[in-house]
Parts: C-alpha cells; structure tokens; sequence
C-alpha cells in the first residue's frame, strides 16, 4: 500500500482477549508503536517501524473520530484477509459478512506466506 519506494513489510494477525474499552486499547497500541520507534511523520502508508491496527473488537461496530471499527480497510487488504482467515476462517465481520467471502473476492497482492520459524 502507499508509497512503493520503501522496503517490504511484515504483516501479521493477532488475537487477544483484553479488559480494555477499544479506545484504551488503541492507546495502548499506539504507545506501543512509539515505544518502537514509530515517528508520525504525516506521511500515509509510509515507512514505519511499527503500524499496529484494531482490526475487530469483538463483535461491535465502532464509528468515532480517532476509532472506526471494523477497519476500514480489511476487505481491501489481502495481507489482512489471508492471516485473518489462518486464525478464524468461520469467522462473519460486523457489516461485511463472511471473511471467506471477503478472501474470495479480494485482490491477490504480491504477498508471501513466511515460515513461523522465521
Ligand atoms: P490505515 O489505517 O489505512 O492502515 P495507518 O495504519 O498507516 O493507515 P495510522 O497513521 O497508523 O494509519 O493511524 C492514523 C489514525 O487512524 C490513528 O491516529 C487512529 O486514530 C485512526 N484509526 C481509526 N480507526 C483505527 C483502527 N481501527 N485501528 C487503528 N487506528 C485507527
Ligand atoms: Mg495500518
Ligand atoms: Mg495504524
């Protein structure tokens, strides 16, 4: 995504159980990031040490100036889909339906699976 002219990215899905509210949780999320170095340049899609993003929150849509959940962009990203759908392939997205569905019809990037052992 963004700019082309930057190294190649990780990208990777987790999930967790937590007692945070989403707007904690993305705080500390964003704490995280700078922890690691993550300047906010401005830029979009550019060169970060660190991008780490609130996919889902349980079952909950989310509409708010700092917090739009789902993620605006997870039908549009194969290199959300694809790892989403190793973790929980049954899995049905507040407002876009089923990932399977999402996976079938979304374009296929330029991304490669890497073994967990790296
Ligand atoms: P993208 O969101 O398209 O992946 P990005 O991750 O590079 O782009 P950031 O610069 O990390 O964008 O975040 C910009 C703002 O997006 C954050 O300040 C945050 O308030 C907002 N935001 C809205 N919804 C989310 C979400 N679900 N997860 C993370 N950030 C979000
Ligand atoms: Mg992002
Ligand atoms: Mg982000």
């Amino acid at each position: 995504m963004g700019p082309q002219d930057q190294p190649d990215y990780l990208n990777a899905v987790v999930r967790f159980q937590t007692d945070l509210a989403a707007l904690a949780l993305l705080g500390v999320l964003q704490d995280i990031e700078t922890h690691h170095g993550r300047v906010r340049t401005g830029e979009r899609w550019g060169p970060r040490t660190l991008d780490l993003d609130l996919l889902l929150y349980g079952e909950q849509i989310i509409d708010t100036p700092s917090l739009t959940v789902p993620h605006p962009g997870i039908a549009d990203r194969s290199f959300v889909l694809l790892p989403l759908a190793e973790l929980t392939p049954d899995l049905t997205i507040p407002a876009l339906g089923a990932l399977s569905d999402l996976v079938s019809q979304c374009q296929q990037f330029d991304i490669r699976r890497l073994n967990s052992s790296l």
